[in-house]
């Protein structure tokens, strides 16, 4: 492979992608690697594709209305069709965590959010027959919703590319190229390319190339169980949903063909929840997990028996990709130079990944983005004693 590219991002995901569109478009010459034959084939497509503002942290609510955006823009900015179903997102409260969630709401809107808060007596239109009891308040995002994983990554490298950008499928970075104090490019089946920069955003799998060149990524994984359900059409959410008084989450699957009279809907558990133990090295294939199939099955059947009960049209396993606050790795470490991470999604990085990507990029160019300081998420944040907290716990950040 000849002509060296100014930077070299890995992996070929939602956050790779969203990278490689950003730098092109900012002027950088960048190649993006891919170890798989096709792009956004591994935990993007796993993922549930949420978009909300419902966060802990004004910074972080306001990278999801920015992510948000670029979403809504998609077709706009890359020629491809749209991703983002704003069908709404509602967040369920607890009469436990219901001040918690208004706390939470009233800091969103100062950010520019819009949420309205309903009574429970709004429900059915959300999640039509659910049962309200133990639920105190729903907050309402009308322009949320979620988004489809795989043609937003496919979306931003074409766009990219179109733009003059390079993406190779099919080519597995096997090592970091390290010379003293700095990364200096990749090394391939195909040979080394050097770079300027390498963006590491190998989803899971960055923590083991993180290591070929001596740093440590602080990253747990664990496996996670979700399920595409064929629910009657009467029963299905019109909207996604967190629900925190059962902890399930759920939305419908628009594209996803059923039988009539029923609709495609995507279930999974939420925080609190187990995180049994996953490897990327032996990422889990398309089998369920009976356990985490009973436990989700159990809690939809609190208030939705329907789906409880539903036909399960395919199993869906993914990894998370855990740091100690739950909030990713972004830009440069002062453990080696040349190297940016983008990388930690933590089990809510996809709604967030095209402001990150934007980040990421301004801030290699040198005019870093207004919104948001890439440098409070860097790796180095544990080392000055700074960590994010936030309002719930786990991937509910
Ligand atoms: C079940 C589940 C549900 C989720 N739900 C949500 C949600 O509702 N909302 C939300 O915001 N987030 C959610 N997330 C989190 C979100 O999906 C992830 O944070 C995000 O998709 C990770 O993207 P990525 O690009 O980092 O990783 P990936 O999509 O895994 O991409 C990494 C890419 O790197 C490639 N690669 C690996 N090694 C190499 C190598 N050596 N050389 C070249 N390429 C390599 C891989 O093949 C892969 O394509 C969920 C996650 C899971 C698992």
């Amino acid at each position: 492979m000849s002509n060296s590219p100014e930077v070299i991002v890995i992996g070929g995901g939602i956050m790779g992608s969203s990278t490689l569109f950003e730098l092109t478009r900012s002027g950088v010459d960048a190649l993006l690697l891919e170890a798989d034959p096709t792009f956004g084939g591994r935990d993007s497509s796993k993922t549930a594709g949420i978009i909300r503002t419902h966060y802990s942290n004004p910074e972080v609510v306001r990278m999801a209305i920015r992510g948000r955006e670029i979403f809504r823009d998609f077709p706009q900015l890359t020629g491809a069709p749209p991703v983002l179903h704003d069908i709404g997102y509602v967040f369920l409260a607890s009469a436990e965590n219901v001040e918690q969630a208004r706390a939470n709401t009233a800091m969103q809107r100062s950010e520019g959010a819009q949420v309205d808060e309903l009574p429970p007596s709004e429900l059915d239109r959300f999640a039509p027959g659910a049962a309200r009891d133990g639920i105190a308040a729903l907050f309402h995002e009308r322009v949320s919703g979620y988004a489809d994983p795989v043609p937003a990554a496919e979306g931003f490298i074409a766009a990219a590319v179109r733009a003059g950008a390079r993406a190779r499928s099919g080519v597995r970075v096997s090592r970091l190229l390290r010379e003293g104090d700095a990364i200096v490019g990749v090394a391939t089946p195909e040979g080394e390319i050097r770079a300027s920069a390498i963006v590491l955003a190998a989803g899971a799998w960055s923590k083991p190339l993180a290591a070929t060149a001596g740093v440590d990524l602080p990253i747990t994984f664990s496996v996670e169980q979700e399920l595409l359900l064929s629910v009657p059409s009467a029963s299905a959410p019109t909207v996604s949903i967190s629900n925190s008084v059962d902890a399930v989450y759920e939305h419908p699957e628009l594209g996803l063909a059923v039988a009539p009279g029923r609709m495609g809907v995507l279930v999974g558990t939420g925080f609190p929840k187990s995180y049994p133990a996953g490897d990327p090295e032996r990422y889990p294939d398309q089998d369920a997990l009976p356990d985490l199939v009973d436990e989700l099955r159990r809690r939809l059947a609190i208030r939705q028996p329907a789906l409880a009960e539903a036909e399960v049209v395919a199993p869906r396993l993914g990894l998370y990709d855990i740091t100690p606050d739950w909030h990713p790795f972004l830009g440069p470490t002062d453990q080696v130079a040349g190297l940016i991470l983008f990388t930690g999604g933590s089990g809510h990085g996809f709604k967030i990944a095209p402001a990150m990507a934007e980040m990421v990029a301004a801030a290699y160019c040198g005019k870093p983005v207004d919104y948001a300081d890439i440098g409070h998420f860097s790796l180095d944040r544990f080392a000055r004693g700074e960590r994010f907290g936030s309002t719930y716990g786990g991937n509910r950040a």
